[in-house]
């Protein structure tokens, strides 16, 4: 028999029918990184995002999705990761909550040509089984299962669970673990090992319940990198906010703040979010990052680098803002 190619779910297929392939394969395996790994959490993508922090705007996401790639990562599925094995050399998890619809309409068109691929978690309570009796979860349109299973076979999207009521008690959360994957299972044929807490609380109980409902992994909501391997808690991945709403970033021009220091004062007109500031010399391309307590909004926050070195000229210098772990910029 012949062994698996460790590599196969990384590489698209057409490549394996390409001279070379094994050599190929081989330059593209590498060993499981030391480095954490970052899970992203969105959940809805609409063009005008307004004050809501929980939507990111169309040209944001596609921002976002380019400057991941540019940066040379390659998504992985909570799955994948669980199941070992080979993995990109910089993998990165995108995770979408609540099952909206605007995953269909605004980020699958924009994953799929980045060739990424992401995981979708379902409230199983607010999928109707056809688009006209679509539901509303908050103001937010649902997926139905029609759709589902049409983004299923695609490929972009693979489905996990997120409860069947998205309700705050854990207790009742646990008793509808099993069921939601039998409903799941029900109307997709296939199998849900993926399941994501609401609100991100996993208390013992609950992440039992899951457990014995027989996911494989569970996601939380923590602001630090996964690291997977021996040790990790499957139960229990941290997963990285990214938050949306509209943003409006300034900041002046760095000036000279003390020997070795340089400060600037910076402002978000938009939603207050949580990020990294950065110092950059254009020409050396020499970076200092700077991280500011709490999220930037409307007040206008002094960030200061210090221990900086002296022969730094400020006017050759530049404030940039990134997203608070440095995985993507939005100012300037
Ligand atoms: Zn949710």
């Amino acid at each position: 028999m012949r062994p698996p190619n460790p590599c196969s779910s990384w590489l698209p297929a057409a490549r394996a029918l390409l001279a070379g392939a094994a050599l190929a394969a081989l330059a593209a395996c590498s060993r499981p990184p030391a480095e954490p790994i970052p899970v992203l959490m969105y959940h809805h993508v609409a063009p005008d995002p307004g004050r809501d922090v929980w939507t990111v705007s169309t040209d944001e996401f596609r921002r976002q999705i380019a400057a991941l790639k540019a940066a040379g990562y390659e998504t992985v599925l909570p799955g994948e990761l669980r199941a070992g094995g080979a993995r990109p050399a910089k993998p990165i998890v995108i995770t979408f909550d609540d099952g909206l619809l605007s995953t269909l309409g605004e980020a699958e068109p924009i994953l799929r040509e980045a060739g990424f691929r992401a995981i979708n978690y379902l409230i199983t309570g607010f999928v109707a089984d056809v688009p006209a009796n679509r539901m509303k979860y908050g103001t937010y349109d649902c997926l139905s299962w029609e759709e589902v299973r049409a983004m299923q076979s695609r490929g972009t999207f693979v489905f996990g669970i997120h409860s069947h009521s998205h309700a705050q008690q854990p207790a009742r959360l646990a008793q509808e673990a099993a069921e939601c994957r039998r409903t799941f299972q029900d109307k997709t044929g296939l199998d849900a090992l993926d399941f994501c807490y609401p609100y991100g609380r996993a208390p013992e109980s609950l992440v039992a319940a899951v457990s014995n409902a027989g996911y494989r992994t569970a996601m939380v909501c923590e602001d630090r990198r996964f690291v997977p391997g021996p040790g990790a808690d499957w139960l229990r991945i941290p997963r990285v906010s990214v938050y949306g709403g509209h943003h409006e970033f300034s900041a002046t021009p760095p000036v000279r703040a003390g020997p070795g220091a340089v400060g600037a004062e910076v402002r978000n007109a938009g939603v207050p979010l949580p990020v990294r500031g950065v110092l950059r010399d254009a020409a050396t391309r020499r970076a200092w990052t700077f991280q500011p307590p709490g999220r930037l909004g409307p007040a206008p926050q002094a960030w200061r680098w210090t221990d900086l070195p002296a022969d730094l000229d400020p006017a050759s210098l530049q404030v940039e803002i990134w997203e608070q772990n440095g995985l993507f910029r939005y100012f300037p």
